[in-house]
């Protein structure tokens, strides 16, 4: 994908920037793991510290100094998990602020305003999340009211580039359409339509099982145009990713290896490492043999755990580091893989050191 900030090789991984950082990583520790986008969320940035200011500000790229590429999210989702009070209509959704209970409307034209005020490379439409799993009726309706968003928020969006210029951003459609492969694949009809540059799969990875996002995930990128992206949305586990890129998709997103590392777990290509266990007190090997990363390089694991049985806030900088650098690395060798066309072996590999457990 060629954006206004850099081209990004594919399948690619997005770690997630949600206040305009990525918790515990530098933008100079994020260029040094190699990201070439972030993800940052819409919903936080609009209440605080507010697009407005940001715009003022030069835009999130300036405000937040990366020059790399950022992809913003609609905000619906947050809206539909953190926010209290909601209503959704025709309209958009009405909610309350988690912060300070102030009331909001988000619409799909309010969505896309406040991304072009952000001035992300990638901008998603709002969508009408639900919760899984949902009655064929509840995600018939969802699938309605995602397009008709979706077609307004395009018209929107066209209409702002038409009288202020190109603002070098693309905007991508979101299928909906739960755990029905026949919605999954009549919602990205009615999207292509509306001829979006590229097409997110929305409201998986909330609690079906693998087998059932891989299978949704197909009926989707089956339906929609081969040379646009396919972004899954908050996905995955390290052995997960392969079988999505094996389904087509090219961009991920997932906020697991930056949480999981704020919890001393760290994903190493020998499987999950849980830091904190008496077992490392003595161990002067490195979090992963096979990393490469300047943390790696340097620390010990016998010194990770001190760090985390101390509560300093070093050891969780350090594991979030090598988490995110793992992650763009499990990338770049998929890109390897199908270059030599290998990923199927590649994906049982991983998934076979992943099967054994955390050491
Ligand atoms: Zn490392």
């Amino acid at each position: 994908m060629s954006t206004p900030h850099g081209a990004i090789e594919t399948p690619v991984f997005m770690p997630v920037g949600t206040a305009a950082t990525v918790k515990g990583l530098t933008q100079g520790a994020l260029e040094e793991v190699g990201a070439g986008i972030l993800l940052a969320n819409t919903y936080h940035l609009y209440l605080r510290p507010g697009h407005a200011l940001i715009r003022k500000l030069g835009g999130l790229h300036a405000f937040m100094a990366w020059n790399g590429a950022i992809l913003t999210d609609s905000g619906g989702y947050q809206v539909f998990s953190l926010s209290e009070l909601r209503k959704v209509t025709d309209e958009g959704v009405r909610f309350r602020s988690h912060l300070d209970g102030s009331e909001h409307l988000l619409t799909p034209e309010k969505a896309a305003e406040i991304q072009l005020a952000l001035g992300s490379d990638i901008a998603m439409v709002l969508d009408e999340c639900i919760e899984t799993p949902a009655p064929r009726k509840v995600a018939e309706a969802a699938v309605k009211r995602t397009t008709d968003w979706a077609r307004r928020a395009r018209c929107y969006f066209l209409e702002c580039t038409k009288q202020n210029g190109d603002p070098g951003q693309w905007q991508f459609g979101i299928v909906q359409g739960a755990t029905f492969g026949d919605l999954r694949r009549e919602s990205a009809q009615q999207l292509i339509e509306l001829d979006f540059p590229g097409y997110a799969v929305g409201g998986l990875a909330v609690g079906e099982p693998h087998e059932v996002t891989c299978e949704m995930a197909e009926e989707v990128t089956r339906s929609l145009p081969e040379e646009r992206p396919r972004y899954l949305m908050g996905v995955g586990r390290p052995e997960q990713i392969p079988d999505y890129v094996a389904r087509g998709i090219d961009m991920m997103d997932c906020v697991l290896p930056t949480r999981a590392a704020r919890h001393a777990c760290l994903y190493t290509s020998e499987g999950r490492v849980l830091i904190k266990n008496a077992r490392y007190i003595e161990d002067q090997r490195p979090i992963d043999p096979n990393c490469d990363c300047s943390v790696c390089r340097r620390y010990t694991r016998a010194y990770l755990r001190h760090l985390f049985a101390a509560g300093e806030i070093t050891g969780a900088i350090l594991a979030t580091h090598h988490n995110v650098r793992f992650y763009l690395d499990i990338m770049r060798q998929i890109r390897e893989a199908i270059t030599f066309g290998h990923l199927a072996n590649f994906a049982a590999e991983l998934r076979a050191r992943y099967m054994a457990g955390p050491s």
